[in-house]
């Protein structure tokens, strides 16, 4: 007899286990299913793991520049990889207590296994040892998340030829590291690895890194890339790959050949909807198995919803969460559309965050507009701590005042994006921006004084740059 439930969410990312604490919250019979680990990508291969190595990387590169803090070290400074993984693994082990205590102590029962659909609000889940169990449910919310992309063709030991499945989990370091895919995970492992000494090399097919963020955040990367040489070579294909005498050496569309000890594949991920049976409960997904949503999150089959990379709308851990809490209220009688501001955060150092419509996008649309940009050279904190590179840039729609969209590239980018989510999502004008108080000194007073700039009236940038700004805004 099938146990039945009123919302059953399958995936335990944090799409899904979030759906199944919001569900149980409003007072639903939930349960999730998940066939690996609670936190799913994020928490266990994603966002947490390369955070963890990353804060050891960022660390590492700053007390490396101790002296210009005047700040003295005994000695070289050095890592122990060891022990940067142990506490990386601390850390996921934490964290995935905390959500099976979170789960269990809001009443959501947990089944382990693999899911798949038998009929609209049937689920079929066969357990690690082959048994399986009939699961019904009024509603669904399926948040089953992406797995990396692979080449077709190419060596797949991944001890050569690798994805960020296992690179989150290296337990030792190649000397010699080719990355193929100049996009986010591309970015931040180069910038990661080069601080702990590995000689790095990013392949990317179009002609900037980051390609889907405004075009200055990537050029800028790239330059800081190249000043603490790792070697970017934009508008390129890998042509073959061979694998000989424990190195792989990698045939470039510019004719250059390179020898490596390790590739990773950063080239995009996708859904992994194959193997749930979609078409047996009536759900559509597009060719790439991604599902169609629509505003309020619904798939094609009444009462079956997609949340989080599954639906391939932003591919992001914050996006996930956020359309697992909307699925869920809309699965118990709500009917919000979901269309929240949603930031991206790269945990490069110097680190880049945006939110809204890049450049190229608004003038894509033919929107008006005018653009205000601030170096963070000029700001108080940003000489006193000396974190004086990058810069925040905001767009403005010329008739409306719209903030459209803002971009930060430097320290602490990725905390200061919040602030600048909230006034996108409250759908403030860049009047709005300019005219709220920022705390000084701070970083985030740049993006005041880029809002100032996309207004024609800054006052802390040499009159030159402001007339010229003033000019552009006219
Ligand atoms: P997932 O986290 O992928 O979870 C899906 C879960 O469903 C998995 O646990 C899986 O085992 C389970 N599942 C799948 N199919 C079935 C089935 N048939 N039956 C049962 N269970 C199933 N995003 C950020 O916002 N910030 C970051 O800093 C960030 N860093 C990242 C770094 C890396 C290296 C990677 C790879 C990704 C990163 N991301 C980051 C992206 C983020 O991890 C994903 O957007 C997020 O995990 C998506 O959440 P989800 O709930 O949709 O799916
Ligand atoms: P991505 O889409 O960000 O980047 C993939 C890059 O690979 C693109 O720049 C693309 O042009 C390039 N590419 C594709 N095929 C190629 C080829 N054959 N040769 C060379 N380059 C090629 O994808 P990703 O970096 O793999 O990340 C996957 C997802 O994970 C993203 O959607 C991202 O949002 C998410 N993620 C987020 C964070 C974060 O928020 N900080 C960190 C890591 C990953």
């Amino acid at each position: 007899m099938a146990e039945h439930f009123q919302v059953l969410v399958i995936g335990a990312g944090p799409g899904g286990y979030v759906a199944a604490l919001k569900a149980a919250q409003l007072g639903a019979r939930v349960a999730v299913v998940e066939k690996h680990h609670l936190g799913g990508v994020c928490l266990n291969y994603g966002c947490i793991p390369s955070k963890a190595l990353l804060s050891s990387a960022e660390m590492l590169h700053t007390v490396r520049q101790a002296k210009q803090w005047g700040v003295r070290l005994s000695g070289e400074a050095g890592f122990d990889w060891s022990a940067i993984t142990a506490q990386k693994d601390r850390t996921i082990r934490q964290l995935r207590g905390g959500i099976g205590s979170l789960v269990k102590g809001r009443g959501v029962t947990t089944l382990a296994g693999t899911a798949r659909f038998d009929a609209p609000g049937r689920v079929v889940v066969t357990a690690a040892d082959g048994s399986e169990q009939l699961v019904t449910a009024d509603k669904v919310i399926l948040a089953t998340g992406s797995a990396p992309m692979r080449l077709a063709g190419w060596p797949d030991d991944p001890a050569v030829v690798c994805t960020s499945d296992e690179a989150v989990h290296w337990s030792d370091l190649p000397r010699r590291l080719l990355i193929v895919g100049g996009g986010v995970i591309g970015c931040e492992f180069a910038c990661m690895m080069q601080a702990f000494g590995v000689e790095v090399t990013v392949v990317e097919l179009l002609p900037r890194l980051l390609p889907t963020l405004d075009a200055e955040l990537g050029r800028e990367l790239a330059k800081v890339f190249q000043g603490r040489g790792i070697a970017c070579y934009l508008e390129t294909r890998v042509e073959d790959v061979r694998v000989a005498e424990g190195a792989v050496t990698a045939r470039l569309s510019s004719g250059q050949s390179l020898t490596v000890d390790r590739i990773l594949v950063a080239v995009g991920r996708r859904p992994t909807t194959g193997t749930l049976g979609l078409e047996r409960a009536g759900i559509r997904a597009d060719r790439h198995g991604f599902v169609e949503v629509n505003a309020q999150l619904e798939t094609s089959a009444a009462g079956h919803y997609t949340v989080g990379d599954a639906n391939g709308q932003n591919m992001l851990a914050h996006a996930a969460s956020a359309q697992g809490v909307a699925a869920a209220e809309n699965a118990l009688g709500a009917d919000r559309v979901f269309d929240a501001a949603i930031p991206s955060a790269v945990y490069t150092f110097p680190e880049v965050a945006a939110v809204g419509l890049s450049e190229e996008e608004a003038r894509e649309r033919n929107l008006p507009i005018a653009i205000g940009r601030f170096p963070l050279g000029h700001l108080g904190k940003a000489m006193a701590a000396r974190h004086t590179e990058g810069f925040v840039k905001v767009i403005r729609h010329r008739e409306t005042g719209a903030l459209l969209g803002a971009h930060l590239f430097g320290h602490n980018a990725t905390e200061c994006i919040a602030a600048v989510t909230a006034l996108v999502q409250q759908k403030a004008t860049v009047r709005d921006v300019a005219e709220t108080v920022w705390a000084h000194p701070t970083i985030s007073e740049a993006i005041k004084e880029a809002a100032e700039g996309a207004l024609g009236v800054g006052l802390h940038l040499p009159p030159r740059k402001v007339l010229r700004v003033a000019a552009a805004v006219a």
